[in-house]
């Protein structure tokens, strides 16, 4: 188990697009190692819902872990701890909603941004069987959020020119003090 450090804005390998994990081919324990790493560095930080590979590793695989929340589900089915090689539909049927969101490698920005409150997400779980899940709310959101992370999106990229700006020089004089 290590906890890793969190890459953060405006590194450039956050733009970088995750491959996705072949079963066939993927070294098994290195892929554990990293899913374990994942989880160790979101359980040790505050605040965090879910975490991209490539938020902790420069060249990362299409692989996110998400926080286990106590309770029950608001609407239906759980996220996993692990979701690998995701891809989602927005639901048609449930109108999307402006969210406030927020993202542990730009900590500096809360922005609304338009979400679907219900998806349907395909996924493979550490064995490499695939599943289909319906997920709603926050867990809707989770994987639109992370997997916007994996093809190299940002929160930052909602937000208007000026906000950009001045987040970005923010960020800079963050991460030279060490923040
Ligand atoms: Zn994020």
């Amino acid at each position: 188990m290590a906890i890793r450090k969190l890459i953060r804005y405006p590194a450039v390998s956050l733009r970088s697009t995750c491959k996705p994990v072949d079963f066939a081919t993927v070294d098994k324990k290195a892929l554990s190692e990293h899913l374990n790493d994942l989880r160790d560095t979101l359980a040790a930080t505050p605040n965090g819902a879910a975490l991209a590979s490539n938020q902790i590793i420069p060249q990362g695989w299409r692989v996110f872990a998400v926080r286990p929340r106590p309770g029950g589900a608001e609407d239906g089915n759980r996220l996993p701890e692990f979701v690998i090689n995701p891809e989602y539909t927005p639901s048609r049927t449930v109108k999307p909603l402006m969210l406030d969101e927020g993202c542990l490698s730009v900590p500096e920005l809360t922005i609304q941004i338009e979400r679907a409150l219900r998806v349907a997400l395909t996924y493979q779980d550490v064995n490499g069987d695939k599943h289909i899940l319906v997920v709603s709310g926050l867990d809707a959101q989770i994987v639109q959020h992370e997997c916007e992370h994996l093809d190299g999106k940002l929160i930052i990229d909602y937000a208007d020119k000026r906000t950009q700006v001045r987040v970005k020089q923010e960020a800079i004089k963050n991460r030279k003090a060490g923040k």
